[in-house]
């Protein structure tokens, strides 16, 4: 039987972003310079070919600073860390590399000048994804609060309404955020906030490229290894744009 021709358009960008680019270097670099094996704190990447090439040239994967012993060096995520972890790698004498993205560190550095200027941070993001809890993290319990939803910020309980400022987590969804922050304005209408928030463009880009697709692809096809953050906002985005669900991911993680 004659099969309909079939066109195939690929977005544009797609693959890692240059965060996870440079973390990768970074592991590759403090294999040649310290030999194996070289400790990594939380996955740098969700890509098991990558990880797994990294792994045979001696790179160990673990969640805690506590599994990696004292005297091999130890890699920080892109996601970026809470000050307790660079600080206890210190006190024990460890040599460590923070690979945070820099436009992680960005909004870490946002968070702490707000906080000098005596506000309390609303930070809007993922309660337990490694990237809020490395910018909650910043500062001293208490000084961030996170809300993730918009009927979040209706409950939200603050110390002076009058005194506060917001960041994002960088991979969030442009319009869900847009909707958290505009809920914030309303209610906390002296709420500061950056001139453009805080979810970075390789995020950005992607969910514009889905949504650049949506006019052209009868069917979007979105790969992934392991369905993360990313992986979840973009397949929303292409459900916002009238496409059907059909497979929650390759390897079988409910999305
Ligand atoms: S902030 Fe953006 S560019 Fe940096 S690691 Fe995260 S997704 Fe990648």
């Amino acid at each position: 039987m004659q099969k309909p021709p079939l066109t195939l358009y690929l977005a544009a960008p797609r693959g890692f972003c240059a965060g996870v680019d440079r973390a990768i270097k970074i592991v590759e670099m403090a294999l040649e310079k310290w030999g194996a094996p070289v400790f990594v704190r939380h996955e740098i990447v969700h890509n098991k070919f990558v990880v797994d090439a990294l792994r045979d040239k001696g790179a160990v994967f673990v969640e805690e600073l506590d599994e990696c012993p004292n005297d091999r060096p130890v890699i920080f995520s892109a996601h970026g860390v809470p000050k307790s972890v660079p600080a206890t790698a210190e006190q024990r004498q460890m040599i460590y590399v923070d690979a945070t993205c820099p436009l992680v560190s960005k909004v870490h550095i946002e968070a702490a000048r707000h906080h000098e200027a005596g506000l309390q941070i609303v930070m809007i993001g993922h309660a337990g994804h490694p990237e809020t809890i490395g910018t909650m993290g910043q500062l001293p319990a208490g000084e961030v609060v996170l809300v993730e939803t918009v009927a979040d910020v209706a409950t939200l309980v603050v110390r002076d309404p009058n005194k506060l400022a917001f960041v994002t987590q960088t991979t969030l969804s442009i319009d869900d955020t847009a909707d958290v922050v505009s809920a914030l304005k309303t209610r906390f209408p002296a709420i500061i906030g950056p001139h453009k928030e805080d979810i970075c463009y390789a995020t950005t880009n992607r969910q514009e490229a889905v949504k650049a697709m949506a006019s052209k692809a009868d069917v979007p096809c979105l790969w992934w290894v392991r369905p993360i953050l990313q992986f979840k906002r973009l397949v929303e985005v292409g459900v916002k744009m009238g496409y059907a669900l059909t497979h929650s991911s390759c390897s079988g993680h409910p999305i």
